[in-house]
C-alpha cells in the first residue's frame, strides 16, 4: 500500500488520507472513494475545512468514515445520515441559510458504466473478482474524478420537531415520544412478542 500512497502527488490529499487511516483503521477502497467523494463536492459546493456540513450516505460500509473524519459529520451531531440502499453514493450540502425551506445539495455516485474503464477496480466494484484495496485503489488514484457521476440537488430542510418526554408505564424510564404512545418501543414490542408467543402456545 505504500507504494500506491506513494504514487499520490497531491500534498493535500496525503494529509487526508493521514487523518482518515487512524479513524478507519486502514485506507479501504470504500474510504478512498468518500475521500474522493468529499473532494468532488468540496470543490462543487464551495465549503471551507470545519465548516458545518451534511452527508446522506447511500452505504454504511467504509464511506461514512471520510465524512466523519473530513467534513465532522456524525451520528450526533446529525451531520450523517446512513440511508443504507447499498450504493456507493452520497449526497452533500452545506448548512441552510436561516428559514430556508430547501438548501443546493450534490448527490455523487461512483458510476459503474464509469469504472468500467478501469478493470481491477470494477472488479472490486461489482465484486466479480476478489481485488486487494491496493489495486482497487490504484486505479481510483489514476481515475481521479473520472469514475464519478454527480449532479446538484435541492434538499427540503427538514422541520424540527417539538421534543417531548414521557415515563414509560411499563419500565419507568424516559423517552422521546413519537406520538401518543404510552409505552416505550422496547416495551411495546416486548408486548407484542409476548402475546406472539403466547397466541403460538394457545395452539
Ligand atoms: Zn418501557
Amino acid at each position: 500500500m505504500e507504494e500506491v500512497i506513494r504514487s499520490i502527488t497531491d500534498p493535500e490529499m496525503l494529509t487526508q488520507i493521514e487523518r482518515v487511516v487512524p479513524f478507519h483503521g486502514y485506507l479501504s477502497t470504500g474510504v478512498f472513494v468518500g475521500i474522493q467523494i468529499y473532494n468532488i463536492a468540496r470543490r462543487a459546493l464551495g465549503f471551507s475545512e470545519g465548516e458545518r456540513l451534511f452527508v446522506t450516505c447511500e452505504t454504511s460500509s467504509c464511506m461514512p468514515d471520510a465524512f466523519q473524519v473530513l467534513g465532522g459529520c456524525t451520528i450526533g451531531n446529525k451531520g450523517l445520515r446512513i440511508e443504507n440502499l447499498g450504493k456507493m453514493a452520497a449526497t452533500i450540502s452545506r448548512r441552510a441559510p436561516r428559514d430556508a425551506e430547501t438548501v443546493n445539495g450534490i448527490r455523487i455516485v461512483l458510476d459503474p458504466a464509469k469504472t468500467a474503464t478501469y478493470p481491477r477496480l470494477h472488479s472490486w466494484y461489482m465484486n466479480i473478482d476478489k481485488v486487494p484495496h491496493e489495486e482497487a485503489i490504484s486505479d481510483l488514484i489514476r481515475a481521479e474524478e473520472g469514475v464519478y457521476t454527480w449532479e446538484m440537488v435541492n434538499l427540503n430542510v427538514p422541520e424540527k420537531p417539538e421534543k417531548r418526554i414521557a415515563v414509560c408505564h411499563f419500565c419507568g424510564e424516559s423517552f422521546v415520544l413519537q406520538g401518543d404512545e404510552r409505552s416505550c418501543k422496547s416495551c411495546a414490542e416486548r408486548s407484542k412478542s409476548d402475546i406472539e408467543i403466547g397466541s403460538a402456545g394457545i395452539r
